[in-house]
């Protein structure tokens, strides 16, 4: 496939038996068969046509910070849509962002145009892509709040524009992720606020964020999804689950709901502390915690 990839892409946009570890935020995670870095969305659609008449599985990477890829790695493709794709242009109160871009960087190019609505993203460590396919979230915000219309590709190649109302927005989820759809861009609809008001208030998500998050140690943040009347890591702290570990993997001592790698973590480990807290926290309060961080590869 070599020939085929690099004739689409060019010779440095393609790496065999890349390690997975070096794009996770976990920093764990066996090599994929082939990791693809497509400049644009010309390149995208004529991989993808590739890939599917040569039935090749692929997984879309967004910045990693949501995932736990198995220790044996990735069979097929990863396509990488990272910061060759990640274009900021700001117009009057909308910003138009490409999937690469990292969410702090948007935070702080609107914030530079006196444009508030983006402070809670600031410092989720993910992808536009990422953020719109998980419709990401936090301090009682969402994605959704704030996106206008968003840019996709399906698993044809086909191209659409499609509005928030049809984005099917739900509680870490989309019309994206429902249907594997490759998130393109996005245009924000954001309001003018006072340059200053919108810094204080992003400082203030920061500092909350540094002070109850592991931010020192790898990580894919939150493990599990809110359980609907309960918080997972209330839960499993309330288990005494603070510091508990297996192997590499650890219960954050300072934020229950986060595993992270203590230095060597295999993704086994983080995979048995996982099951090992769902099953604790079931016979402790008959709650069956279900996971954020997406589980990709062989284990
Ligand atoms: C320290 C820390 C704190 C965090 N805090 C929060 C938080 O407050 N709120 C929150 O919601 N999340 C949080 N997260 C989790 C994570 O940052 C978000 O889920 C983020 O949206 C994932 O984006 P990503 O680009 O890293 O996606 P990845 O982890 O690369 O991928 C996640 C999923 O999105 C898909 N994907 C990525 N890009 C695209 C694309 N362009 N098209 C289609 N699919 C794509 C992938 O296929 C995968 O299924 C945190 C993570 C860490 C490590």
């Amino acid at each position: 496939m070599r020939e085929i990839f690099e004739k689409i892409l060019g010779k440095e946009n393609v790496f065999e038996k890349e390690p997975m570890k070096k794009h996770t935020t976990f920093k764990i995670g066996g090599v994929a068969d082939w990791f693809l870095t497509p400049q644009n969305k010309t390149q995208l659609k004529e991989l993808v046509l590739v890939l599917k008449e040569q039935n090749i599985p692929f997984f879309v990477l967004g910045n990693g910070s949501n995932l736990l890829v198995g220790d044996k790695g990735i069979r097929g493709v990863v396509i990488c849509l990272g910061k060759q794709m990640d274009n900021i242009q700001i117009s009057g109160s909308e910003c138009y962002v490409e999937s690469g871009a990292i969410l702090s960087k948007v935070a702080n190019a609107v914030q530079r145009a006196g444009l508030s609505g983006f402070e809670f993203a600031s410092g989720i460590p993910g992808s536009i892509g990422g953020a719109v396919f998980m419709n990401a979230g936090a301090y009682e915000h969402e994605m959704k709040e704030i996106i206008k219309t968003v840019e996709y590709m399906d698993q044809n190649g086909e191209i659409f524009s499609i509005s928030n109302e049809e984005c099917d927005f739900g509680y870490r989820t989309s019309i994206f992720s429902k249907n594997d759809y490759i998130v393109l861009s996005a245009v924000f609809s954001l309001q003018e606020d006072s340059l200053e008001e919108i810094k204080n208030r992003m400082d203030d998500y920061t500092s909350r964020r540094t002070s109850k998050q592991p931010l020192e140690k790898p990580s894919a943040g939150s493990v599990f999804k809110r359980p609907v009347g309960h918080f997972a890591g209330a839960l499993i702290e309330q288990s005494g689950l603070k510091g508990y570990q297996i192997g590499g993997a650890q219960v954050s001592e300072k934020h229950a709901g986060f595993i992270i790698n203590t230095g060597n973590a295999t993704a086994k480990d983080v995979l048995d502390l996982i099951e090992y807290i769902k099953k604790v926290v079931f016979e402790n309060f008959g709650v069956m915690l279900e996971t954020e961080v997406k589980m990709i590869g062989e284990f």
